[in-house]
């Protein structure tokens, strides 16, 4: 079968390799569709400390059962969770699935699905990590549940809710699923920001913000927008520490904040001025992936069409074609781009 895996930074090859054969316990699934994100661009660029070469990358999986386990038949339209917790640990048994110190991920632990077979392993059955897909759901909207897992984890931290002034900075997928998210959460206004005004274009077409913002007034903007009040919530949905040191200037006095996206390895360091967060009672959140939870329940929210993701796929791509589906990422070109292996 055709494999796209991950052999050093810079350095992904789709390659051939032989057909896995699931263990006891573990489910074998033909890979219908794995989108790809900007993760994957930073794999590819830098590598991942976590990643031991060669491993098969991709991490928002959705196939078909070959060969079952458990409740599973061939067959079987299933998703798949990226991240891993132990089930074990004193944060697992807490609830708290999400900051496992013991986590592993498919694509960087385990083979991932940019392949045409993949083998799920039984620890991620052992979680409750594999979703039956909903019926009217496909493969390609249901391969996007596990970033809109993501947000989700983000938004229940920001306690994003009814009434709320939302601002989503950074204008790509994880943007686009963090204004549709708040829209269903009952947000009153939501505000995007990007400073790639392309990107920005596209991304306010197809979800509709109640104001798009680009450029370096987007602190004045917001302020402007929001009587002087400032956002309930802003979300940096980007690796900016820009982004971040803005969101104190543009939140309202007891607002939230989530440095939703990470910032790179080598500059994670922002000033920021603590008297605000003191005086203003703020809250800064973070968020760190999703658990097998918030998969299932991005699953139904994709179902019911409380937030549809069918259109924010603007690219489908053969496995051949995944290192190109990866440079389009990086370009900013698209809001999300799946992986057909
Ligand atoms: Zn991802
Ligand atoms: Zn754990």
């Amino acid at each position: 079968m055709k494999v796209a895996r991950f052999h050093a930074p810079g350095d992904i090859r789709v390659e051939d390799a032989p057909e896995p054969v699931a263990g006891p316990g573990e489910l074998l699934i033909r890979v219908r569709n794995c989108s790809t994100c900007g993760t994957d661009a930073k794999i590819l660029k830098f590598g991942h400390h976590h990643i031991r070469p060669p491993r098969v990358m991709g991490h928002e999986i959705a196939g078909e059962v070959v060969t079952g386990t458990g409740a599973f038949e061939p067959g079987d339209r299933v998703q798949v969770i990226a991240a891993i917790p132990c089930g074990e640990c004193g944060e697992c048994k807490r609830g708290r699935m999400t900051v496992c110190p013991n986590q592993e991920s498919m694509g960087y632990h385990y083979d991932g699905g940019f392949a045409e077979y993949m083998v799920v392993p039984a620890k991620v059955l052992a979680v409750d990590g594999v979703n039956r897909i909903p019926a009217g759901v496909g493969f390609a909207e249901a391969s996007v549940a596990e970033p809109l897992a993501c947000v989700l984890n983000g938004q229940e931290l920001a306690r994003v809710g009814p009434g709320d002034d939302v601002v989503v900075i950074g204008s790509g997928p994880i943007g686009c699923l963090h204004v549709r998210l708040a829209r269903a959460r009952g947000a009153r206004r939501v505000i995007l920001a990007d400073l790639n005004p392309d990107r920005l274009e596209m991304a306010a077409v197809l979800v509709n913000p109640d104001a798009a913002l680009h450029g370096d007034d987007v602190t004045e903007a917001v302020l402007k927008l929001t009587e002087g009040r400032g956002a309930d919530v802003v979300i940096t949905a980007a690796a900016s520490g820009v982004a971040q040191e803005q969101a104190l200037g543009m939140v309202a006095r007891q607002g939230r904040i989530s440095f939703f996206g990470g910032l790179p390895k080598d500059n994670p360091i922002i000033r920021l001025d603590s008297n605000l967060v003191h005086y203003r009672e703020l809250t800064i959140v973070g968020a760190n992936g999703s658990s097998p939870a918030h998969n299932k329940q991005a699953l139904e929210l994709i179902a019911s069409g409380a937030v549809p993701v069918a259109d924010l796929i603007t690219h489908r791509l053969p496995l051949t074609d995944v290192l190109e589906g990866i440079d389009i990422v990086m370009r900013g070109e698209a809001i999300k781009v799946t992986v057909e292996p």
